[in-house]
């Protein structure tokens, strides 16, 4: 499992994030690479982020440093800590869910989807 950006060391964490709690990788929708953290995926890539719908939240991307174990978001999301090994995750990292996931939370620019884009009405 490789994991791209800036690591410092073998559990995930990053030049931007690096406390004891930030053993967490996410793999981004967009490129379907593991990064440490939304800064480590700027800088690595030329593309902006894509965040996870919930309808994909089944999907395993979420990375134990610790362990290696692969959860799916819906999983990460429930939890504070690895199912698997017991590590406990960095809860401030659920004030940065919305940079990940598609999350009813602060929405500076709302994005049309075209499913949701109202039939055109009777032109004259
Ligand atoms: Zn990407
Ligand atoms: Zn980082
Ligand atoms: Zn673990």
């Amino acid at each position: 499992m490789r994991i791209y950006g800036s690591t410092t060391d073998d559990a995930t964490r990053c030049v931007h994030y690096a406390t004891a709690l930030d053993i967490v990788a996410i793999k981004f929708r967009c490129c379907g690479r593991y990064y440490p953290c939304y800064q480590c995926h700027a800088e690595g890539e030329t593309h902006p982020a894509v965040r996870w719908p919930a309808a994909e939240w089944s999907e395993r991307a979420i990375l134990c440093g610790e362990c290696r174990t692969e959860l799916t978001i819906t999983a990460y999301r429930q939890t504070t800590s690895c199912p698997a090994c017991g590590a406990a995750f960095n809860e401030r990292c659920g004030l940065h869910a919305h940079l990940y996931f598609e999350v009813p939370e602060p929405a500076p620019e709302p994005t049309p989807e075209p499913a949701t884009v109202p039939p055109e009405g009777i032109r004259e």
